[in-house]
């Protein structure tokens, strides 16, 4: 535990583009052709329920994952001594990952104990930086030009780089660049991998356009241009540009990591067809794995198809937040917004613990079980559980960074300081500006819960900039108040609502209207008749089913204390083996019969949705297998349409970000 006298606040520094570092005999810092770019860490914290949640975290497994398996995730870069039990590489893989998260969680909630514990590490990390600029995990005697080790390195410098953004201390820069510089050495040529290895393009691209330093620029060029002649994992420009990618042939992560980096290049100087790859890459996965969630299907962790049944791994949804964040900046597209707000709020939430002390490593959209044999889409028992950290730890780690990450997107800004609103949330924006005036912003909303947004803008002096604002593209009406006066004017091609004002003390209003809707889902085990999902706004809704926790021993490396624990989760029990009843949707009803909201008091809405849907629906014959069971059943659906009762009930839908267990799939009535 840190002491009091330790926990002193890191001052949060508020600078402007460009800094003072510069490696000995560098170029001037190049302009980033990015569109947008990110408010220094910090410059965004949590407010309303973002905050509630964020503080859940650091009670749970956002503050504590490093004691609960020190070894794994929080000794490796501070510690060569560590007794890991898996490969270097993945150890510092699931550590960096974890302070990575850390780093974020701190400066978003504006927290002084997790700033001192980032600090600890970011000095310990430093601190083992050797002669020739070697700065990672790998002990001497390990095999730093293996896949793994530029992998595992990006992650550490990922968080130093975050901690670089939120506190301007130059001499993490400088130990980043560095670093980097060991990689540009030694993975010259051909001496590169084409799996996990290029990821370091994240950091490279971002340390280039900090220093001008085109040496890591050519790098990452290089590596691309490598990488079609090496592309067994389709990660090169010739797989981004096909028509399609295959199920199979790639990990889902690692798609989603490297999916993104020609766009990296494009900004930095590279050529359109870069960004256009990018682009390609990001519909060819959502043309073939999209869930109704947000987030890709992964069986075994691999690209699958879209199913009810089919299972989404959990570092999917940072990942691909993540990637979507960039895509955001680089081009300026709300669309992206969109991508964000979806797979967090459905995908990533609906596996997670609500009091963020365990998550699901997979995950589905119809899910009656989540026990230790449950998933039938695992190399290994445990996949489904809900664990503070399954053996395999990546995606505890990533869930800790994904909730910072969001809160980081909300607010992104031109080189004009014209400031774009992505995406919506519950939080407060503070900056200085280049023309002179400090500027707050707070963002009030229950969103995604409530269709309101209200923003508080003050500015020490008028300040003359746009605030963009998204329309989603859910969203068919819309209105927009400044001080009260209805804001009129054409929605921007990138989705944005400009409105021009000298903000001094002003207040703006957003309304999007949230109409419930039914969608057809894709789903390949229904190729005729479509199965469908009841949605409103970013908001998947879900039938949530009782839910039975048995806490477990399961398989930690490193043994929990006693308020820790692994659970089975279950609908059905020993006293109860019966599957749910299942629920089918009239079209032709629900053409008549709206859909009705129901709004709640909720003091948190992950615990207590204070927007709930009240469906008419009708019991029905399940329209696929009701429980997985890989001896007795394939997976392929029953039919639907299917048979269901004449009589109609009232069925309530709550987020599936509230759920566990649940329906979100539904047949049609014959
Ligand atoms: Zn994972």
């Amino acid at each position: 535990m840190l002491s009091m006298k330790q926990s002193v606040a890191v001052a949060t520094v508020v600078f402007c583009l460009g800094s003072p570092y510069r490696a000995s005999g560098d170029s001037p810092v190049p302009a980033s052709r990015a569109r947008l770019a990110r408010l220094p860490l910090g410059s965004v914290t949590a407010q309303g329920w973002l905050k509630t949640q964020l503080q859940r975290n650091k009670a749970g497994m956002g503050g504590h994952l490093d004691e609960l398996e020190p070894e794994m995730i929080g000794k490796p870069f501070v510690d060569r001594n560590h007794r890991s039990p898996v490969c270097p590489g993945w150890s510092g893989e699931i550590s960096g990952t974890y302070w990575t998260g850390l780093v974020q969680l701190a400066f978003t909630l504006d927290d002084d104990q997790l700033k001192s514990k980032a600090r600890k590490w970011v000095a310990a990390t430093l601190a083992l930086q050797e002669e020739d600029g070697y700065l990672g995990s790998y002990r001497k005697t390990e095999n730093r030009l293996e896949d793994y080790s530029a992998w595992s390195a990006n992650w550490c410098y990922r968080a130093l780089l975050h901690w670089y953004d939120a506190t301007g201390d130059e001499a993490v820069l400088r130990a980043v660049h560095r670093g980097l510089l060991w990689f540009v050495k030694h993975w010259d040529g051909d001496h590169k991998t084409s799996y996990a290895g290029p990821v370091l393009m994240e950091s490279m691209i971002a340390v280039y356009l900090k220093t001008g330093d085109a040496r890591l620029y050519h790098w990452c060029l290089d590596y691309l241009r490598w990488l079609d002649r090496h592309d067994q994992f389709h990660h090169g420009m010739a797989s981004l540009q096909r028509v399609a990618l295959e199920y199979n042939e790639d990990h889902v992560v690692a798609f989603g990591e490297n999916v993104k980096h020609p766009a990296l290049i494009y900004a930095a100087g590279g050529p359109p067809e870069y960004l256009a790859a990018s682009r390609h890459g990001i519909e060819q996965v959502m043309a073939k794995c999209w869930q109704c969630t947000g987030a890709p299907a992964s069986n075994f962790e691999y690209l699958s198809p879209p199913s009810a049944v089919h299972v989404t791994e959990y570092c999917n949804c940072s990942t691909y937040l993540n990637t979507f964040s960039w895509m955001a900046a680089i081009t300026g597209d709300a669309c992206y917004g969109d991508f964000m707000e979806r797979i967090l709020f459905n995908a990533a939430q609906a596996a997670r613990k609500k009091d963020e002390r365990a998550i699901a490593y997979m995950s589905s959209p119809n899910q009656v079980q989540a026990t230790m044999d449950s998933c039938l889409f695992s190399n290994d028992n445990s996949f489904e559980v809900y664990a503070p950290a399954v053996h395999v730890a990546c995606c505890p780690v990533q869930s800790v960074r994904i909730y910072p990450e969001y809160v980081r997107g909300l607010c992104m800004r031109d080189e004009a300081e014209n400031l774009f609103l992505p995406a919506y949330g519950p939080c407060a924006a503070q900056f200085v500006s280049a023309a002179g005036p400090r500027v707050t912003i707070r963002e009030e909303t229950a969103y995604p819960f409530d269709e309101t947004v209200t923003l508080r803008i003050r500015a020490s002096t008028p300040w003359r900039r746009s605030l963009m604002l998204k329309i989603p593209a859910w969203c068919k009406t819309f209105s927009v108040k400044l001080n009260g006066v209805e804001v009129r004017g054409p929605v921007a091609a990138s989705g944005y609502l400009p409105v021009q004002h000298a903000w001094h003390d002003d207040q703006v209003t957003i309304r999007l209207e949230m109409a419930p809707k039914v969608v057809a889902v894709d789903d390949v085990y229904f190729a005729k008749e479509s199965l469908r999902a009841v949605e409103c706004g970013p908001l998947v809704f879900a039938l949530r089913l009782p839910e039975h926790w048995t806490a477990i021993k399961g398989t930690p490396l490193t043994a929990l204390p006693k308020e820790w624990s692994w659970y089975e989760v279950s609908y059905v029990t020993k006293d109860k083996p019966a599957p749910p009843p299942f629920y089918a949707l009239s079209l032709d009803e629900l053409a008549r019969k709206p859909i009705v909201k129901r709004r709640c008091e909720s003091a948190y809405p992950w615990d207590e949705s204070p927007l709930k849907l009240v469906v008419p629906m009708h019991r029905s014959t399940h329209g696929y297998p009701p429980l997985r069971d890989a001896q007795k059943h394939t997976l392929m659906g029953y039919g639907n349409p299917v048979t269901a009762d004449a009589a109609s009930e009232l069925v309530e839908l709550v987020p599936i970000g509230c759920t566990t267990l649940r329906l979100t799939c539904f047949p049609v009535c014959k």
